[in-house]
């Protein structure tokens, strides 16, 4: 078994707890219950024949919660930076996310930004609710190495796909557990 320790950061209200919901139990909830401090779960996939397990660490995004999140991925091998496709705060957010675990951990986390709710951008026409611009978010991924993926916890699109891209990203352990 190969074990990936995963952190989700993010904004409150973008959708983090619904992702790991969708993730673990395929399922979803329009009603928004918040997290307090940090909610752990875990899920295992199956990779070329082998099993990974993720131990998933769902942090809560309210500020006063913050000076708790290094405690979470201090350790982590992965984390998922959560924002809301409808709202551009919440990718700035993002980005300070993004440049906390830089002078955090360094290279030693792969990160990903996901750009969750993405079943709201047409719901009045064309793109009319996207918040974010493409080529803003290209030059982030490519300046900032990072894995990209836009996703709804609500329809389920890509949930699955990010965490399978995960686990193909962390390199198997020379001596399996
Ligand atoms: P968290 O604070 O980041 O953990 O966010 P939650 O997972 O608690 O979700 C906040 C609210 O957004 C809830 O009412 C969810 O039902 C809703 N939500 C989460 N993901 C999606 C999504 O992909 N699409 C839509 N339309 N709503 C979502
Ligand atoms: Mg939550």
């Amino acid at each position: 078994i190969l074990t990936i320790k995963l952190v989700l950061l993010g904004e409150s209200a973008v959708g983090k707890s619904s992702i790991v919901l969708r993730f673990v139990s395929d399922d979803f909830r329009e009603s928004r219950e918040p997290t307090i401090g940090a909610a752990f779960l875990t899920k295992r996939i199956i990779r070329d024949d082998k099993v990974i397990k993720f131990e998933i660490w769902d942090t809560a995004g309210q500020e006063r919660f913050a000076p708790l999140a290094p405690m979470y991925y201090r350790n982590a091998q992965a984390a998922l930076v959560v924002f809301d496709v409808t709202d551009d705060g919440s990718f700035h957010k993002a980005q300070d996310w993004i440049q906390e675990l830089h002078e955090k951990v360094g290279d030693n986390i792969v990160i990903a930004l996901v750009g969750n709710k993405i079943d709201l951008l047409n719901i009045q026409g064309e793109n009319s609710n996207r918040a974010v611009k493409e080529a803003e978010l290209q030059n982030l991924c490519k300046r900032e190495n990072l894995l990209y993926f836009e996703a709804s916890a609500k329809t389920g699109e890509n949930i699955h796909e990010i965490f399978q891209k995960l686990g193909q990203k962390i390199p198997y352990p020379q001596k399996c557990t």
